[in-house]
């Protein structure tokens, strides 16, 4: 079936349909099988071994690289493993520029295992892009952005950043795990590549641990499949089917996302115990006009101040509905404490000079019926 000329939205919904020319199945099938027999010396079906193709591994790449705009996708075990991958590209003595406001994951796989192959990086506030261009040495390859930032939310220049990074041929690798393909798309503003952890809002339902990489062009793409059939951080192929199913909905999923958390971060600006509320969509963000040019919405992600540690730790015990648990961009609303747990391997010192302390709440806003959100909220945050 043909799909170009149509919505994006549209394509992800027909994900997988018809691809299977054999039965017509529309929930296109898991192919298990680890290897496949060659029709005679020489030939394949396109098909050797299941670390170097899989068939529902491909569909689900291809309808990742249409979604993202890009010209090839890849679909890995965890964001991690894509971002590691990722990271393989680059040769001891290369450097890197990277958000300071960035997954803490991602800052423990470059200070601890990259450090040691001679792998530097300079963290640096990619929101103000002047700084980006400060950063930069002759040494310097690529340029690693989380736009909306972990766990503040700030919101980087895309296409201008994408111009300093063309005039000094650095790879503008882009995290676009908060917004998704369905909010914003890197590539189209001149990113190179784009990476997901898929365990979030693409998987969407809390249940699927997952990464993605899309590249723009093809030789960059063919490189990154290179270093992924080297090393072997595959998606297995029944997460590959449960990945391609969640992308049916991710429009409809994102388009609540944004409108709970929209009404969730109005209800806190007004709130006497909230000192600060980060959300892009909110007009007194300093993103919020940068984050109208350049994506589709402000996403579903929230976080906010209150006035000291133990008024945190204390709604984190009252929540009934929300859960307090690390992960985000499920359905089910999660809130967590960054300082202790998503982001307590990066240094004190430096997540202090961030804001990230313990006073400092992020809110996943799921897909359940606002109101019950926001009365879940207001018993929790209730003094005493
Ligand atoms: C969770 C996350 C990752 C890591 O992905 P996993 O699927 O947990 O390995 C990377 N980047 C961002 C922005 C994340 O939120």
């Amino acid at each position: 079936m043909t799909t170009s000329g149509v919505s994006r939205h549209t394509r992800s919904v027909l994900a997988g349909v018809k691809r299977d020319a054999a039965t017509g199945a529309i929930s296109f099938p898991i192919y298990p099988s680890s290897t496949y027999a060659h029709p005679a010396v020489g030939e394949s079906t396109g098909f050797d071994y299941t670390r170097s193709g899989n068939p529902t591994r491909q569909v689900l790449e291809e309808a990742l690289a249409d979604l993202e705009g890009g010209s090839r996708g890849l679909a890995f075990s965890s964001g991690m493993a894509a971002l590691t991958t990722l990271f393989l590209h680059f040769s001891a003595g290369d450097h890197l520029v990277v958000s300071e406001d960035l997954y803490g994951g991602t800052y423990r796989v470059l200070d601890q295992i990259f450090g040691k192959f001679a792998l530097s990086v300079s963290y640096v506030d990619t929101t103000d892009s002047s700084k980006v261009a400060a950063a930069c040495t002759p040494h310097t390859k690529a340029l690693l952005i989380e736009t909306p930032g972990n766990p503040l939310l700030g919101i980087a220049d895309l296409p201008a950043l994408a111009s300093l990074c063309q005039e000094r041929g650095l790879l503008l690798c882009v995290d676009n795990t908060f917004l998704t393909p369905a909010l914003q798309r890197p590539l189209e503003h001149g990113a190179d590549v784009v990476i997901h952890s898929a365990t979030k809002y693409l998987g969407g339902h809390n249940d699927l641990c997952a990464g993605v990489l899309v590249a723009r062009n093809s030789d960059l793409g063919e490189r990154l499949y290179f270093l992924q059939n080297s090393t072997g951080a595959i998606l297995s192929p029944q997460d590959c089917w449960l990945l391609m199913r969640s992308l049916k909905t991710l429009g409809l999923r994102m388009e609540r996302h944004c409108d709970n958390a929209q009404a969730v971060a109005e209800w806190l600006l007004a709130h006497p115990a909230v000192e600060q509320v980060y959300y892009p969509g909110l007009p007194s963000h300093p993103g919020h006009q940068r984050n109208i040019a350049q994506s589709d919405g402000h996403g579903g992600m929230v976080s906010f101040r209150l006035g000291n540690a133990d008024h945190a730790k204390q709604v984190l015990q009252k929540l009934r509905r929300i859960s307090f648990a690390e992960s985000l961009g499920g359905v089910e609303s999660l809130m967590t404490l960054p300082a202790v747990q998503t982001h307590a391997d990066i240094p004190v010192e430096q997540r202090k000079r961030l804001g990230v302390c313990e006073s400092l709440l992020r809110l996943s806003v799921g897909i359940e019926s606002v109101e019950d959100i926001i009365s879940d909220l207001d018993q929790a945050l209730a003094r005493g």
